[in-house]
């Protein structure tokens, strides 16, 4: 018998009178998707997502499922009609084709009737499908407190029967929650930060500075790649590719050696903000966490900020290394992260930056630059990727 998925979310089921919304983006973002893999039909039912697809595909469907933030949990699951025989019949199947892959020997049968006119009720049905399983099967117990799998059975429209449920990272589906621009390096920690943002629902485009021919293409490919990987969850990411060389010669040439870093950061939030009011971008998004290195400080970060009036969501700023360091392995991030490529923030590094650098000083040592013609230069220049999921 064919399976179907279904596609459980929580947190949407929340959000009150805005649900069909938050729902309907759900599934446009899973039918995206899914339209790459083969032939599929999506609907709803009470409150869950089901997916028919052809069973070659389930696997590769749940792998790529299991990306699509605003989704909880994926079960493939038997749909049957309303039917005590069938149920009970289904049911024994579902647990002997879990005890193939996972050697189960207890159980216990959760049932959820969301129609409610559906006969016997939750707690008869739970305990005939139960009795039919032991009368019918050999090794398998009940227990209710721990049992090694669930029988689930939903009663909806149809009957769902399944055993599995398959973790996704749940938030909020991407396009529900607005727009943000990614100030995308080649490191560890601004993937994540983009990641992290993506779930809440934002729609994510990305900014990438570099200083080429000082900084080599491999490193643009690189930071490409990174896009690519982010496109799973993301979907497809705008990347706007910046070369900030003589900017940042000309901030060498005329400002404190101890200054470079803080103005140049300046500069790519500048660059940022101007690309996100020109592209509609609500926000800017960077992997900044405080006190990781010289200028995350509270004082560095408050002179980077105030280059800017454009929000600035840093969701990793109270997060430790090691933390977001497995956030991007379990991401696929963190490969492709380590490779040694230079970083354009080393061309020209300070061998003492600034930790506590003061607005003041800075601003008066930015008035030898011509800020809004160096930014107008770079932005013309810059090359612009439409990034696609694979
Ligand atoms: P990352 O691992 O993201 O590179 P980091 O720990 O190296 O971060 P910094 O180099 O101080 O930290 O950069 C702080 C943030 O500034 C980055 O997370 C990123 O959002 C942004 N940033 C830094 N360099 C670049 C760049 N070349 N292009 C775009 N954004 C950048
Ligand atoms: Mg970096």
């Amino acid at each position: 018998m064919n399976k179907v998925l279904s596609v459980s979310f929580g947190e949407i089921a929340l959000k009150g009178k805005n649900r069909f919304y938050f729902e309907n983006r759900l599934i446009r973002n899973i039918k995206n998707i899914l339209n790459e893999i083969g032939e599929n039909k999506v609907y709803k039912e009470q409150s869950k997502i089901y997916i028919e697809i052809e069973n070659d595909y389930i696997d590769e469907a749940i792998r790529k499922l299991r990306r699509i933030f605003g989704i909880v949990n994926i079960s493939p699951c038997y749909r049957i009609e309303k039917d005590i025989d069938e149920i009970m019949k289904s049911s024994l199947e579902t647990l002997e084709e879990a005890r193939k892959l996972k050697g189960i020997k207890t159980f216990k049968v959760d049932v959820n009737r969301a129609d409610k006119r559906f006969e016997p009720n939750s707690v008869e049905l739970a305990r005939e499908v139960g009795a039919y399983i032991l009368k019918n099967s050999e090794g398998f117990t009940v227990d209710v407190h721990n049992p090694d799998a669930y029988v689930h059975i939903d009663i909806r429209t149809n009957c769902y029967i399944y055993t599995d449920k398959i973790k996704a990272y749940g938030g909020l589906p991407v396009g529900t929650n607005g727009k943000g621009l990614l100030l995308l390096s080649g490191g560890i920690d601004s993937p994540v930060a983009g990641f992290l943002i993506a779930k809440r629902g934002v729609e994510i485009s990305a900014v990438h500075y570099h200083s080429y021919p000082f900084t080599s293409e491999r490193a643009e490919e690189k930071v490409k790649t990174l896009a690519k990987i982010l496109t799973r969850y993301c979907g497809r990411i705008k990347l706007f590719s910046v070369n900030i060389l003589d900017i940042q010669k000309e901030i060498n040439a005329k400002c404190p050696e101890d200054e470079m870093t803080i103005i140049s950061r300046r500069f790519m939030m500048r660059i940022a903000e101007k690309i996100a009011l020109k592209e509609e971008i609500d926000a800017l998004i960077t992997g900044e966490s405080l006190g990781q290195v010289a200028s995350q400080t509270i004082k560095g970060i408050n002179v980077t900020n105030s280059s800017v009036n454009i929000p600035v969501l840093r969701p990793l700023i109270g997060m430790d290394k090691v933390d977001i360091t497995e956030i991007s392995k379990d991401i696929g991030t963190y490969e492709t992260s380590i490779l040694p490529f230079e970083d354009c923030c080393t061309v020209f590094l300070p061998k003492h930056p600034v930790t506590r650098p003061k607005l003041e000083d800075i601003e008066e040592s930015e008035k030898v630059l011509n800020i809004e013609e160096l930014i107008d230069k770079a932005i013309e220049k810059m090359i612009v990727y439409k990034v696609k999921p694979e």
